[in-house]
């Protein structure tokens, strides 16, 4: 008989009971909350009469409707601050744990939850939000869940959930030079497709994966959900232990260790699917469409309607129309108007030493509006220590204070027009940087810096870090 894996250990440890759907109830080690999708979950809950039952698994920051250049209160936009002081409101009269503006230790959801040591090995965690897999990256089992989803989690810390079939995706060698994690999930999507992984949890492995930092596989884990997968994991090991021992909320980093060698894959573990990539063969990829798996390298071409598989012809006839790109060109010297280098996926430390090595002694582009925007306070911290902000005002960027911002544009920072922005965050989406025909494209924290630099999409392994 074969092993087990990772998804199959940590669900058979949180699941409470089949339901009569067929579905399984699932406990839930961590809910992390927002002020989003959260107020509608509290007011059913007091509808109902219910209080929450593990306030002290539950945690919640600000991070969307956040401003980033001034964050006065009360915000200029009277529901941003209706829905920030709903927040505040929430987590006081529950006893809800909440990093707000004012703590030092804000910031999108997804870098909070694991830069606190919340998000840790083998446990469940869900947020009333797309890209929870982003804890996955410590071997937890993470996923976004809707308004009534938040709603159950609060009352009972549980949920209904139907359990995923797994596939390994298996990253073997070493990445070359210029290529980083994004190029490799926008690899992934562009190969599997945006509905590739429905159905599926992805567990990534292989020596390239297991190379990858931290943070990279943070960046891995976090665009699963554009595959279609609504888990995505990563295997812990010393690389996830080491980082990390000492985090606030570690409180006993041996049981934790311990927890997670027990939770982890089983070599002999089975699968529901294989899929294997070589690491040599990738490139620094960008999107031209309207979705994530719309995707080329940055020296290929785009492709032709015809060479496209049949049922994504029709999407690619409206991204050509709506970007206003012709298949046979090339994304390498496309001129941009905006840069934003930020969000869940590419808003830590480690992304912006990535960008502020390319920025270093350079100028934006002349008309190229470049913005910087940690994903916490706790990374503008770091950031600011070590002179990266510096770095970055002194080459144009725009350094900005945490949040989401243009990734969604619930906040003040959107596009204008028909703007052609280069984004590392995680959605390419018609009208997702705030502008109905504002335009997208998904790249690496390098090659978004570099665009900033010479105004156009440019070849990051042509660059020198200055
Ligand atoms: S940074 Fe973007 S994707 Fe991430 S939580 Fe915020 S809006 Fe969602």
């Amino acid at each position: 008989m074969s092993g087990k894996n990772l998804l199959e250990k940590v669900w058979d440890r949180h699941k409470v009971r089949t339901l009569p759907s067929g579905q399984d109830q699932l406990f839930i080690g961590l809910h992390l909350i927002h002020e989003v999708t959260s107020p509608q979950a509290f007011g059913m809950l007091r509808e109902r009469g219910l209080s929450v039952r593990f306030p002290q698994r539950t945690f919640a920051t600000a991070d969307h409707i956040i401003p980033t250049d001034v964050v006065d209160r009360p915000f200029a936009d009277p529901l941003a601050e209706d829905m920030l002081k709903a927040l505040e409101t929430n987590t006081a009269e529950y006893g809800i744990t909440y990093f707000g503006p004012d703590s030092g230790s804000q910031g999108v959801v997804h870098v909070v939850g694991p830069e606190q040591g919340l998000t840790q090995p083998g446990m469940t965690i869900a947020c009333g939000d797309s890209h929870t897999a982003t804890h996955g990256a410590f071997g937890a089992i993470a996923f976004g869940v809707g308004t009534s989803q938040v709603r159950d989690i609060l009352a009972t810390g549980t949920m209904a959930i139907s359990k995923p079939k797994v596939r390994r995706i298996r990253v073997e060698g070493t990445m070359p030079q210029g290529v980083g994690a994004k190029d490799l999930i926008l690899s992934i999507i562009g190969r599997l497709g945006v509905n590739g992984g429905l159905g599926y949890a992805y567990e990534y492995g292989g020596s390239a994966v297991q190379q990858l930092s931290m943070e990279e596989r943070m960046t891995l884990c976090n665009m699963s959900i554009e595959g279609g997968a609504r888990v995505g994991y990563v295997n812990p090991d010393r690389t996830t232990y080491e980082w990390l021992e000492g985090r606030p909320y570690i409180r006993d980093y041996q049981a934790m260790v311990d927890f997670a060698e027990e939770m982890k894959s089983d070599e002999d573990a089975a699968y529901d699917d294989e899929v294997v990539f070589d690491a040599a063969d990738l490139k620094p990829m960008v999107t031209w469409g309207i979705n994530p798996g719309q995707v080329v390298p940055v020296d290929g071409t785009l492709p032709a309607l015809e060479d496209l598989p049949e049922e994504e012809r029709e999407t690619a006839e409206r991204a050509y129309s709506y970007m206003g790109f012709q298949p046979g060109e090339s994304m390498d010297g496309r001129a941009i108007d905006v840069v934003f280098i930020g969000s869940c996926t590419n808003g830590r430390l480690s992304d912006l030493r990535e960008a502020a090595k390319i920025a270093r002694g350079r100028r934006v582009a002349e008309g190229v509006r470049a913005l910087v925007v940690p994903g916490s306070q706790r990374v503008a911290q770091a950031a600011e220590r070590e002179g990266l902000d510096d770095i970055f005002v002194k080459a144009g960027f725009q350094w900005r204070q945490a949040g989401c911002s243009m990734c969604l544009a619930m906040n003040p920072d959107k596009l204008q027009g028909r703007e052609l922005s280069a984004s590392t965050s995680n959605r390419n989406f018609i009208g997702r940087q705030g502008s109905p025909t504002g335009r997208t494209l998904l790249v690496s924290p390098s090659m978004a810096a570099a665009a900033a630099i010479s105004g156009k999409i440019t070849d990051i392994r042509k660059w020198e870090a200055a």
